[in-house]
């Protein structure tokens, strides 16, 4: 791991109406690491990732990705210098293969225009990045039958696939684990054991055993703000945490 900052966030601010959903917030995800951000239902971590990802504009602050000021990046052109979410299985093509689905992923950011003429699984420019990632998901005896036909937990790990399809310098992942069964989550992070090896990721998650268990650093948020950083073990023995958020649990 190295110590280089990839994504700087300084005194970001949303707000909605007279809420703060992002009340000055600063935090850096270093090259490298896997960052969990933490907190109770409405701190606010789902909107600091739509800030990020540009979904939603910021009301104040600055965020600096890979040297870059986002300020004024579209979403598109945010994802083109690497930042990646992980998509909603509603925008995967359930008539599609799951190769497919991840060939047009790789089509998309690569830039090729659509070859009508052409089947995108013929195509070895898109097929073969396409299956070594499907490889690294686990999902590459799945690769030719209809998206519709996965589980839940695989269409989970698929939407993962689509968004590593774009080359992600960081993976943002909004609750990967949510509405799996007990045994797709502890294979889930068996997979992302081994992402975190090659990717920088910032993890929003639930399942405080898949956090504690994956994360090299934890946040915790509570009404928009960061009131703690630092390694499991430091968050899981922090006072402040343990009254605001995670009691005598941890
Ligand atoms: P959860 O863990 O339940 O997903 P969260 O930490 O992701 O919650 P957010 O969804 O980011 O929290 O919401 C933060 C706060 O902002 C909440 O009080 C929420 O009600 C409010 N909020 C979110 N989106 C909007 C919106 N579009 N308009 C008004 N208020 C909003």
């Amino acid at each position: 791991m190295t110590t280089r900052d990839l994504l700087v966030i300084k005194n970001l601010v949303k707000r909605y109406d007279g809420l703060l959903a992002t009340d000055d917030l600063s935090l850096t995800v270093r090259e490298g690491e896997l960052h969990a951000i933490i907190g109770p239902n409405g701190a606010g971590k789902t909107t600091l990732i739509k800030q990020l990802t540009g979904e939603i504009p910021s009301d104040g602050g600055q965020v600096t990705f890979a040297g870059q000021n986002l300020k004024r990046l579209s979403e598109p052109e945010r994802s083109h210098i690497g930042l990646a979410r992980s998509f909603q299985i509603t925008s995967l093509f359930q008539d599609f293969t799951v190769l497919e689905n991840v060939c047009l992923a790789v089509q998309a950011h690569s830039g090729h225009s659509f070859r009508f003429w052409k089947k995108i699984n013929d195509d070895t420019t898109l097929t073969e990045p396409a299956l070594d990632i499907l490889r690294q998901m686990g999902l590459e005896p799945r690769a030719y039958i209809a998206t519709s036909s996965l589980s839940h937990g695989e269409q989970r790990q698929l939407e993962i696939a689509v968004a590593l399809a774009t080359k992600p310098k960081l993976l943002l992942l909004d609750e990967p684990m949510a509405g799996m069964s007990q045994e797709d989550s502890e294979k889930l992070v068996e997979r992302l054991n081994e992402l975190k090896q090659r990717y920088t990721i910032l993890l929003i998650e639930h399942d405080m055993d898949a956090v504690f268990s994956l994360a090299d650093r934890i946040s915790v948020l509570v009404y928009g703000r960061a009131i703690a950083t630092g390694t499991p073990d430091e968050i899981r023995n922090n006072e402040d945490v343990r009254q605001a958020y995670l009691g005598e649990e941890a």
